[in-house]
């Protein structure tokens, strides 16, 4: 693995120019926060995905990471991320911890990792979670802990969350996650099954306010692990 990365340091359709050009397109998309685009532009997208893949990583999709589950397209990255920093009208705020669902290959949880002091990512698939945490680590990303898990109670032990982001689809707003965020923290997630829309909810207090944004389409949230 550790020859494998550096091997892997990014020419051509991997290189920082290529990665320039997916933030040009991000900004023409909409995404406003200067600190969500800076991040876009930092962290390597081509080595979260398998070798064969890697000159499609900066491509405007999803790409299949193994065991059914795909990396978010950049565009929903970035906008979970802008939604979570409250970022939507160009300065956010700055993220103390975060909480994860779905750690999948690691990409979302790297980006967030720019933005945040700490992230805790859970994943549900052990193999996953084994494939995922020593390419962090490579990387020397030290403030994502992936955790091994169903997320779809949260992670109590690590509460509160400025931020919590959900990369998997449900039906409903989790209940057990609302308690988890810190006052003015917010939910980002896409609700729904088969038609899904990104939903934020945000704290004030003991109130909650959700809104919902625009159509996405993500792999849904599953219970229990494997
Ligand atoms: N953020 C990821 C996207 C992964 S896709 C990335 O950047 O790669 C969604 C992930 O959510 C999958 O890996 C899936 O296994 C995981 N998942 C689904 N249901 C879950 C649950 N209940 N708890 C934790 N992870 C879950």
């Amino acid at each position: 693995m550790a020859e494998t990365l550096n091997s892997r340091a990014g020419i051509g359709m991997t290189s920082a120019r290529t990665r320039g050009r997916m933030v040009e397109r991000l900004r023409e998309q909409g995404i406003k926060d200067a600190i969500v685009l800076a991040a876009m532009g930092d962290v390597p997208r081509h080595l979260f995905v398998d070798q064969a893949l890697e000159s499609r990583a900066y491509e405007d999709t999803a790409l299949p990471i193994g065991f059914g589950q795909t990396i978010s397209n950049p565009y929903i990255v970035a906008r979970m991320a802008e939604l979570a920093r409250h970022g939507e009208n160009g300065n956010g705020r700055d993220l103390g911890r975060v909480l994860e669902i779905g750690l999948g290959c690691g990409y979302q949880a790297a980006v967030l990792g720019k933005l945040a002091r700490e992230v805790v990512s859970m994943e549900r698939i052990a193999a996953l979670v084994g494939k995922t945490r020593p390419r962090l680590r490579q990387l020397r990303i030290n403030n994502v802990k992936p955790k091994h898990g169903d997320g779809i109670s949260g992670a109590q032990d690590f509460a509160p969350f400025d931020a919590i982001v959900i990369a998997a689809a449900f039906g409903e707003v989790p209940q057990a996650l609302l308690p988890q965020l810190a006052e003015g923290g917010r939910l980002v997630m896409p609700l729904g099954n088969a038609t899904q829309t990104l939903c934020v909810v945000e704290r004030q207090g003991d109130s909650y306010s959700e809104s919902l944004l625009e159509g996405v389409k993500f792999v849904p949230l599953l219970p229990g692990v494997a």
